[in-house]
């Protein structure tokens, strides 16, 4: 290839522009409509077509058919414009021309009558660039310039323009050029061209071109150059020195395991690379998901994500060893998950909560200092209330399978997946009968050891429930003659597994080991009814019956115990949502 392909495949003609409709249509009509004004301004990103719009509007002003939207490209006018030598139309780089003196100059000339064609057409490129004198000079003749002279002024930044220029001209704004647009002209380009491509490639290409077609173009010469036969992503992250994005891929799987030596792993081949360079790239490859809406990444998490990203800046900015405060982020993005489980956990332990009502009016008893249990008993007093975790309900409401029976068994994964036991407890016990009118209704098989795990842990199963069958779903639970959904095949060993009794219709529904019975010392809450576990333990009936559970349950939860060492709790009062 001889010639760069941004001059090669320089546009000719108004259809020809990239990303720029709005533009190109309104100068075509304006050309075809013979409504055209004496000074233009084109602003935008570089590499948007500003110039290509200037030189095919100017060729299209003075083409012997125009003008016209759509000049001939064979008359001698159109032929001396596209060569770039057509003696009429004028063009100034203001970056390097913007003295008082050369525009001046420039003044002069508009004084005589085009040579050979019907317009002068002054293009003024970087006009922003102009010194205050040589805009103030350039003023009157903009305002009323000989009726044979065009004036195109073409800048990358408008705001630096006065207001007497911005007023004189009309405004025309390119916009950044959509990335899938820029892909498709470099796989036409490439096509005609006749080289072999992975499309992945050409996003990285145009990606790094940020929104400017001739940055990109240059980038795709250099990499045909480099590719030598196959523009592939091997190639171009190799030349821009970019990660892989499969690199970055498994990065955040390692991530999102929480796999520390994977990271470190990772972290000694990211040695090689700028850490600011990195973080960028994972921040966009955060977008590309949030884009993709992976379900991996919910909205909440990628925002604790790239708030660790954005908060590694500042630290790179003081000049600190780039790889450590890399290792750092990576780790924070770990701790990041944590917190995420915890924030499941204290949404779930909300969903429980909210069902429990306290039986009293007025607010909730605070508990005596000296009832609270021994271990939280150092750190400084605070109360956990349901009502005052604030949360957003977004990330409950995803994915809705048409398919109850879908959601059903997606239901039973979610719960395997934050554990395994309860999962395997829900999936041997839980029957599904139907989901309509937001309610879901199962029969309960739950027996012994089931019975007890599913009861303690029924917020996570409400929480799922909710999350996958909508924000306020109910749960009916209803009865019925089919023996217990079968046994899954255990994958791993069950540290706990409880022996599984055969299913008996004597003890299917039977009344769960009772809650009441629990003692009352050490007591967190008082006198508190719940009609939530019974749900899953054959407990429930359509009239949700009042039920007090004890304040040791709750606090002896797993979920309670986590969210009581989170905040350092002392005290814990449990309130009634309604
Ligand atoms: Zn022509």
């Amino acid at each position: 290839m001889s010639q760069a392909l941004a001059l090669k495949y320089r546009p000719r003609r108004f259809e020809d522009l990239i990303g720029q409709d709005s533009v190109s249509r309104t100068l075509a009509m304006a050309l075809d409509q013979n409504r055209l004004g004496h000074a233009y301004l084109f602003s935008g990103l570089r590499g948007s077509g500003k110039t290509s719009t200037a030189r095919i509007f100017s060729k299209a002003l003075l083409c012997e058919h125009g003008p016209t939207s759509k000049p001939c490209d064979t008359c001698e006018q159109c032929v001396m414009a596209n060569e770039g030598r057509h003696i009429d139309i004028i063009e100034m780089d203001a970056a390097s021309s913007r003295k008082i003196d050369d525009i001046r100059d420039l003044i002069e000339h508009t004084k005589y009558k085009p040579s050979v064609g019907r317009y002068k057409v002054f293009i003024i490129d970087e006009v922003h660039m102009l010194t205050k004198e040589a805009f103030n000079a350039l003023l009157k003749t903009l305002e009323e310039p000989p009726e044979f002279v065009k004036f195109i002024l073409a800048t990358t930044d408008p705001l630096k323009l006065p207001a007497t220029i911005l007023s004189r001209t009309q405004h025309f704004r390119f916009k950044k050029i959509a990335k899938p647009l820029v892909v498709r002209h470099l796989e036409h380009i490439l096509n005609t061209e006749g080289i072999d491509f992975e499309p992945d490639a050409l996003e990285i290409l145009a990606r790094s071109g940020s929104g400017s077609l001739r940055d990109t173009l240059t980038l795709l010469d250099q990499a045909i150059v480099y590719a030598k036969g196959k523009v592939d992503v091997a190639t171009v992250t190799q030349m821009l020195g970019i990660i892989d994005p499969e690199f970055l891929e498994k990065l955040f799987d390692a991530i999102l395991q929480k796999d520390e030596n994977a990271i470190r792993e990772h972290l000694r081949e990211l040695e090689n690379y700028e850490a600011e360079m990195v973080i960028d790239e994972m921040s966009l490859f955060l977008k590309e998901k949030l884009l993709q809406n992976d379900p991996r990444f919910p909205p909440m998490l990628l925002e604790r994500f790239y708030r660790i990203l954005a908060d590694a800046k500042p630290l790179l900015a003081l000049g600190t060893d780039g790889d450590f405060v890399l290792s750092l982020t990576l780790f924070k993005l770990v701790e990041a998950m944590n917190i995420k489980e915890i924030d499941e956990m204290i949404e779930a332990l909300e969903e429980e909560l909210g069902t429990v009502t306290v039986r009293e009016t007025g607010t909730a008893k605070r508990v005596p200092e000296n009832d609270r249990p021994e271990s939280h008993a150092a750190a400084e007093p605070k109360t956990v209330s349901p009502a005052d975790i604030q949360r957003p309900a977004s990330e409950t409401q995803r994915s809705r399978t048409p398919d109850n029976t879908i959601r059903f068994k997606k239901l039973i994964e979610k719960i395997y997946d934050r554990n395994a036991e309860l999962g395997r407890a829900f999936e041997e016990s839980i029957e599904f009968v139907d989901f309509s009118d937001g309610t879901l209704s199962w029969a309960s098989h739950a027996e012994g050891a089931n019975k007890e795990l599913l009861k303690n842990h029924f917020g996570i199963v409400r929480h799922f429930v909710q999350e996958i069958f909508g924000v306020g779903t109910r749960i009916k639970l209803v009865k019925s003659d089919n023996p217990p959904p079968p046994k899954r095949e255990a994958a791993e060993p069950q540290s706990r597994q409880s022996p599984q009794p055969a299913p008996d219709p004597e003890t299917t529904g039977a009344p769960l080991p009772d809650a009441n019975a629990a003692t009352h010392t050490a007591s967190m809450v008082e006198d508190v009814d719940c009609n939530s576990a019974g749900c899953v333990t054959g407990h429930c009936s359509e009239a949700p019956q009042a039920k007090e559970i004890d304040a040791k349950e709750i606090q002896n939860d797993p979920m309670v115990q986590k969210a009581m060492e989170l905040f350092k709790a002392k005290k814990v009062t449990i309130r009634s949502k309604v």
